[in-house]
């Protein structure tokens, strides 16, 4: 098996961090070379039984101003052309930068799975109430609560993704 994953959300909601403790050191790190604006390749985990490549997209953002506008584009064109999508948030209600994300993601016919990252930092009930509130939202296939620090829940997502490529 194989596919493409794409990391979406906020600025700094811990996507590189999620990144680097996936990838580790077993990892052929792409170089992000000047192509094509289209997608960024971070790199690629391979496992047994499957190979994945992670694409990072530019934080998506409300655009303040023209480059920011073109940020957004490239992000839009890299989330609209992989397999599935982690969407990435804080362990809070969601808020109006991830409501921008999850309308553009409304757009895209994607398996979109939440990642609510950062759970080292509250109380398992504390994290009811937030997928609650995200899952009236939009209908995610996945809602996988990680810890891209402790590598808590990440088990669980490489499962998840391997299912569904
Ligand atoms: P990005 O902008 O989405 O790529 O976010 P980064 O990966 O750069 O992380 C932003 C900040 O959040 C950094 O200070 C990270 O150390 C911190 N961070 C990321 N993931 C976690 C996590 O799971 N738990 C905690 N406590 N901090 C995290
Ligand atoms: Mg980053």
């Amino acid at each position: 098996k194989s596919g493409y994953v794409s990391l979406t959300g906020r600025p700094n909601v811990g996507k590189s961090t999620l990144l680097n403790n996936i990838l580790g050191e077993k990892v052929a790190i792409v170089s992000p070379k000047p192509q094509t604006t289209r997608n960024r390749i971070v790199g690629v985990k391979t496992l047994p039984d499957a190979q994945i490549v992670f694409i990072d997209t530019p934080g998506i953002h409300k655009p303040k101003h023209k480059l920011g506008e073109i940020m957004v584009k490239e992000a839009r064109g890299s989330v609209s052309e992989v397999d599935i999508i982690l969407f990435m948030v804080e362990p809070e209600e969601p808020g109006r930068g991830d409501k921008f994300i999850i309308d553009i993601l409304k757009d895209i016919k994607k398996p979109v799975f939440l990642l609510i990252n950062k759970i080292d930092t509250v109380s398992k009930p504390h994290v009811l109430p937030i997928i609650d509130a995200y899952s009236r939202l939009y209908p995610f296939k996945e809602i996988i609560p990680v810890s891209a620090l402790t590598g808590d829940g990440i088990d669980i997502l490489i499962k998840n993704i391997i299912n569904y490529l």
